[in-house]
């Protein structure tokens, strides 16, 4: 019953789901053209292989982070596919990122002149978008700034250095549907693109919205819609309400197998610091999967906190049950309770595709693993390590 590669683990990626979420996203946001995020290594799932599932899925535009990230989706994609990064420092590789034809972001004043400087060396004119901060007060050109950098920009673009193609902003709380910010961000992003055509710079493309916007504010849809971890079929969280809801379904499955099934006798202490203590003669299991994994270590289950769920058994005869102790660095174990039939071998999932053990499913999901743990779904999948293999199907 191991995998047929002897691993103890496996994340299984369904490469379908994220063709299929992407689809259900276009659908949520008709009349705008889809970014699909995949920074992070595509939030754990692989940069590239989810890049050419969304692309499937008839996303037109792909975002990252990083330089990084930039040039290996064009090393690695065959496609002329727009690609937009957004998160660079002073000393960047402009001119290799324009030359390879990605979208650059102005996000800080300095940035217009490093980009001018790239485009010179590159020998062509870079395209360009100013990410504004209209209220995450995290990257993004202050609004206070905005005035000279969109005057800068205009004179750069008269001289042939840039083209503003693209105006941004990134929202703090689109996972609160209702908060009051999302309405003042969406204001302030209105008056940013003012300022823009006063200046006389036409962009393509105005966006805005992320996953969370995407699914629950057609208002702020704009030209270009921006989701990440939806495109993983994760919602953005509990306040959006689970995947299935909106047509979307998670793509990765964490499974192991049992590497050790034992008798433990009533009142023992279970893993490091003996937070757990079985109250009768049980059996115990043992999953090889633990914070090296990327498994988070508050997913614990003792001294006053549930533990995480994970599913024991296949299909319909599985059962789920919570981390018995402390998450170590390679495993953790559960209590199978007295009499428990589970042999080594077995098939365990600590996550799926499902809505969740929260939302009453028998798998559960990413979410309940954050909620579990204290984080969000992002932070599950994107911290699986490399030591667990990824899958894909
Ligand atoms: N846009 C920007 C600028 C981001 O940084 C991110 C991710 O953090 C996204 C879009 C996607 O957000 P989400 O994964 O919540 O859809």
């Amino acid at each position: 019953p191991a995998f047929a590669d002897g691993t103890p683990a496996r994340a299984i990626v369904d490469l379908d789901a994220i063709r299929d979420n992407v689809r259900a996203l276009r659908g949520h946001a008709p009349s705008a053209d889809l970014m699909a995020v995949v920074k992070a290594d595509g939030y754990g799932h692989g940069m590239l292989p989810a890049a050419r599932a969304a692309l499937a899925g008839g996303a037109t535009w792909l975002g990252v982070a990083t330089a990084e990230e930039a040039l290996a989706l064009r090393a690695g994609l065959d496609t002329d596919v727009r690609v937009l990064v957004w998160l660079l420092v002073p000393g960047a590789p402009f001119a290799e990122l324009i030359a390879a034809d990605v979208d650059v972001t102005v996000a800080a004043p300095w940035a217009l002149e490093e980009i001018a400087a790239g485009a010179r060396a590159a020998g062509r004119t870079a395209r360009v978008h100013v990410k504004v901060d209209t209220g995450l007060s995290r990257n993004g050109v202050a609004m206070r700034d905005l005035p000279a950098v969109v005057h800068r920009a205009a004179e750069l673009e008269a001289s042939g250095e840039l083209r503003v193609v693209g105006v941004f902003s990134h929202l703090a709380c689109a996972d609160e549907p209702g908060h009051p910010s999302i309405d003042r961000q969406g204001a302030a992003f209105d008056d940013a693109l003012a300022q823009v055509a006063r200046a006389g710079l036409r962009p393509e493309v105005r966006h805005l919205a992320n996953s969370a916007a995407t699914l629950t504010r057609p208002d702020l849809h704009h030209d270009l819609v921006r989701p990440g971890i939806s495109v993983y079929g994760n919602s953005p969280g509990p306040g959006v309400g689970p995947p299935g809801r909106f047509g979307l379904r998670p793509a990765m499955t964490l499974e192991s197998r049992l590497a050790n099934v034992k008798q433990v006798a009533a009142g023992e202490g279970v893993s490091y610091g003996h937070t757990y203590t079985t109250t009768q003669d049980t059996t115990v299991g043992l999953v090889p999967l633990g914070y090296g994994d990327g498994v988070p270590r508050h997913g614990s289950g003792g001294a006053g906190s549930p533990g995480a769920p994970v599913a024991v058994g296949d299909g319909a005869s599985a059962r789920v049950l919570r981390v018995a102790g402390r998450v170590c660095m390679d495993q953790f174990v559960l209590d199978l309770g007295p009499g428990a039939t589970e042999r080594a071998g077995d098939l365990v999932t600590l996550f799926g595709a499902s809505d969740g053990v929260a939302h009453g499913s028998p798998l559960p999901n990413a979410q309940d693993w954050a909620e579990a743990a204290g984080t969000i779904s992002y932070e599950i999948v994107t911290r699986l390590a490399p030591r667990v293999p990824r899958v894909y199907v």
